[in-house]
């Protein structure tokens, strides 16, 4: 227990700090608060020893050294186990590049505000005034977790306050805090789909509590969410509002679930990692245990449920990732947690397996995890598919949380290599660049059918994003004891607390366009420190641990590291070239890592990048996009696998970024022959997480070296030329008609489709107005059917028109196709000279349809 005496004010602040019961207290973890140095200790031994110790903190630390001296976060030192390694809390690392500063500074003042307004907007925040009393309303919002938006855009903004203060902004959240907190039931439950007792409840919502969470309640998945949250508000303001809330919910929580009591599993996790949190807040043993009770009972007998949500066998004795991957990347993480702070060694085997086998088989080259759409999940081993990849912005943070954990119990860079690949590729891919677009699959190819939304029905990729940036900075250090971790490569300056005294570092660099980075290390006095400056696998050559990708540098360069200029010789340990000496003010690091485009190949088992490469320049993935090639066409370009790539720095592309240019060829078909028009042409590829910033367009990672991997951009028919309109207004759909890519089935996603989904029994209509007049007598339909599951069927009927005049008039047929799926079905017709066709289509009387494709001849 901390007694607080008083702080001065002044330039110096001191404070006073009497502790009782020595035993139970972690020096460290008080330095780590922002005590920099102790000036005075006393020490009284009787039994319980206590000791009087004075300490200087930093200015943007009082308010939670005081809360930490108040006695409110006094267990936090108490804790016995944790992490070996902590991570340098972001708010101690400035960041002030030119990379990433900009990115969390639009995230504050773009990001955050717009996402607000859309909580407001789309009934967010009215679900907790309905479940307050306070509004009446027909409908609540779609999904039962959709209170989470909330808690995570709280959490992100709260981030925000920790770095920079804010008025305006504590004081909304506050509001929004008084909210949530009417919305609560007196003894603590919160979830407003079933408090707001709508006469109409969600079909996710069981009769009694709890009945449906092991299935899709998001009971306890709301309540993690707020954990956070809350911890984050309370460590950024000190304000305990949010963290009451949290609290009162978090011993609801204890009160019900356990062995004998409620046995029911989350069936969407991250109340473990919620309630760790809030554990090490708190001190609340009881909060750790309930963690781990919930991911013992996963699995075990009554509680055996689907791969879907990693319940198929115990925790412990899961050695693959199956299922969703958000909810299993969170479950690892939370494993991770629990296995830091009670020693458990059973779920480090399990995440040690789980980790090899996510990295060796089933991780695409952007970080991203998660292959199919089919159950938000994992794929099978090396099912890796390119456009239809899932790869979901949560499941790439996901991946960012749980390998920061990782690095952290294990002290290796291959965890911060995998990091670092999802933060700079599939992560930051999840928002335009304008910060209000975003990604919920994040694909690595596309026939310009994907574009970042404004907003999604679930909306958890975008509030996940809001709160992961700000966090970020926090990811650039680490430390265990006198080690000194260097994990990125990120303009910036710290203040770090060893034991052996305050360390000021600046990091200068132009990360990751150039290789250099400069360390000046000032710490207070002269001292000894050992400092881990990671060298990433990409250096050398090892994009990611294992066999699933690889690629080397041309030039042999090597890592070079010199200290005040003269070059060093340094041990290698797991990863980290290690500089253990006496540091003194003004020591000057310069580390050289070679920046060089490499070709990154795939393990030959992975069948959708056969033939084909992708660049990699330093920690960032390219692609090639349609509006800096010839045609706006990439998918039809060939780089040869020798072709010389000459890196170009862009400032007014992108805010910036290096290009990388070379020379291709492109293969165009031709109508009537087989043979293709081959043309050479220069080839510029981008940053991957800088894509579709200018409208739709095509895009590929992995670039064909062999023309047969590429798909010749097709010859323009009278369909491609055509102008496409329907009953549907939808640009990127009406695109789908006449694209002229043959989809694969008639349930194929991956192909782009036009529908009609969720009208049913209505007639509908396609139209193709010619860029002038033809004669046509045969029109081809490719049908989408995405049954059983699916909402779409083959239609009922349909009928062909043509224009003459202003009229529409039917074709005389000579033959037609039975409607079918997975196939085109043909009409023919008596030849008509027109300027355009309409298709007339009749929808299932319960089922909507649609279209994959539209050709005329
Ligand atoms: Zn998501």
């Amino acid at each position: 227990m901390y007694f607080y005496n008083r702080i001065k004010y002044g330039k110096l602040r001191l404070i006073f700090v009497q502790v009782k019961n020595r035993q139970n207290v972690n020096f460290e973890r008080l330095w780590q608060f922002g005590c920099s140095k102790w000036v005075n200790t006393i020490e009284v031994p009787n039994g319980k020893s206590i000791v009087m110790k004075q300490c200087k903190i930093s200015s943007n630390n009082i308010a939670l050294a005081a809360a930490l001296l108040l006695g409110v976060v006094s267990a936090k030192a108490q804790l016995k186990n944790d992490y070996p390694i902590q991570p340098v809390a972001f708010t101690q690392v400035k960041v002030t590049d030119n990379f990433w500063a900009p990115k969390i500074k639009v995230n504050a003042d773009v990001t955050i505000p717009y996402t607000f307004e859309q909580c407001s907007k789309t009934g967010r925040i009215d679900n907790f005034l309905v479940a307050a009393g306070k509004m009446t309303k027909d409908k609540l919002t779609e999904y039962t977790f959709d209170d989470t938006d909330l808690y995570k855009i709280i959490e992100g903004a709260s981030y925000g306050l920790q770095v920079t203060k804010n008025q305006q902004l504590e004081t909304y959240l506050d509001s929004l805090i008084a909210i949530i907190a009417a919305a609560q039931e007196a003894d603590g439950y919160l979830y407003t789909f079933r408090t707001a007792n709508m006469a109409q409840p969600h079909d996710w919502v069981g009769s009694k509590r709890w009945e449906k969470e092991e299935d899709l309640s998001h009971e306890l998945y709301n309540s993690g969410h707020l954990y956070e949250s809350a911890v984050a508000h309370y460590q950024a303001t000190g304000k305990r509002n949010l963290l009451d809330i949290a609290i009162k919910n978090a011993d609801l929580l204890v009160k019900t679930f356990g062995y004998g009591k409620e046995e029911k599993f989350p069936g969407h996790q991250i109340v473990e990692i919620g309630l760790a949190k809030l554990y090490r807040v708190t001190g609340k043993r009881e909060y750790l245990d309930l963690a781990k009770f919930f991911l013992d009972l996963r699995g075990t007998a009554g509680h055996l449920n689907h791969e879907y949500s990693q319940a198929h066998k115990k925790v412990i004795d899961q050695y693959e990732a199956v299922g969703h991957a958000v909810r299993a990347a969170y479950m690892y993480t939370g494993m991770a947690d629990v296995a830091a702070l009670t020693g458990n060694q059973q779920y480090l085997k399990a995440i040690d397996d789980i980790w090899k086998d996510v990295v060796e088989k089933k991780l695409y080259i952007t970080g991203g995890i998660g292959a199919t759409g089919n159950g938000e999940a994992f794929g099978k081993e090396y099912d890796l598919p390119n456009m239809s990849a899932y790869a979901e912005t949560c499941a790439s943070i996901a991946n960012v949380y749980w390998n920061s954990r990782m690095f952290l119990l294990h002290g290796d860079a291959k965890y911060i290599d995998v990091l670092e690949r999802t933060l700079y590729n599939g992560l930051l891919s999840g928002v335009s660049l304008s910060g209000d677009r975003f990604f919920y699959p994040n694909p690595l190819a596309s026939m310009g059918q994907h574009q970042r939304s404004a907003w999604f029905g679930c909306a958890c990729c975008i509030s996940n994003m809001t709160r992961f940036l700000p966090s970020m900075p926090g990811y650039v250090y680490a430390q265990n004891k006198n080690d000194l971790y260097v994990n990125l490569f990120v303009g910036s300056t710290s203040e770090i607390f060893l034991p052996n005294g305050k360390i000021a570092i600046t990091q200068k660099t132009n990360y990751p366009w150039d290789g250099k980075n400069e360390l000046v290390i000032n710490p207070e006095e002269t001292t000894r420190f050992s400092l881990h400056i990671r060298i990433p696998g990409w250096a050398v050559n090892q994009p990611v641990p294992g066999d699933l990708y690889s690629g080397e540098m041309k030039s042999k360069k090597t890592v070079e590291i010199t200290v005040n200029r003269t070059p060093v010789k340094y041990a290698m340990e797991k990863g980290y070239a290690v500089l253990d000496r006496n540091w003194k003010k003004g020591d000057k690091v310069v580390l050289e890592l070679p920046m060089e485009t490499v070709r990154i190949q795939s393990n030959e088992k992975v069948e959708d990048d056969k033939n084909k490469f992708a660049l990699q320049r330093g920690p960032l993935m390219y692609c090639i996009e349609g509006p800096d090639n010839k045609d706006s066409a990439v998918l039809n370009i060939v780089v040869k696998k020798d072709e010389a790539i000459k890196p170009v720095y862009d400032p007014r592309l992108l805010g910036g970024i290096m290009k990388l240019q070379m020379k291709g060829s492109s293969a165009k078909r031709q109508l009537n022959t087989d043979e293709l028009i081959q043309s050479e042409q220069e080839v510029t590829a981008i940053p991957y997480y800088a894509w579709a910033n200018r409208g739709p367009s095509e895009m590929e990672v992995w670039i064909p070296y062999e023309a047969s991997a590429a798909r010749p951009r097709p010859a323009s028919t009278i369909a491609s030329k055509s102008k496409v309109t329907a009953s549907i207004s939808n640009a990127r759909m009406l695109r789908a008609l006449n694209d002229q890519y043959d989809p694969k089935d008639s349930r194929d996603a991956n192909a782009s489709y036009l529908h009609w989904w969720p009208k049913k029994n209505t007639t509908e209509f396609v139209q193709y107005d010619f860029d002038k007049e033809y004669t046509v007598s045969q029109s081809s339909v490719y049908w989408f059917d995405d049954g059983p599951f699916g909402g779409c069927r083959i239609p009922a009927s349909w009928k062909l028109l043509y224009k003459e005049g202003d009229q529409w008039l039917p074709v005389k047929v000579k033959s037609v196709d039975t409607i079918e799926k997975d196939k085109y079905n043909s009409i023919t017709f008596e030849p008509v000279t027109t300027t355009a066709l309409k298709i007339e289509i009749q929808q299932p009387e319960d089922h909507s349809t649609g279209l994959h494709e539209w050709i005329v001849k």
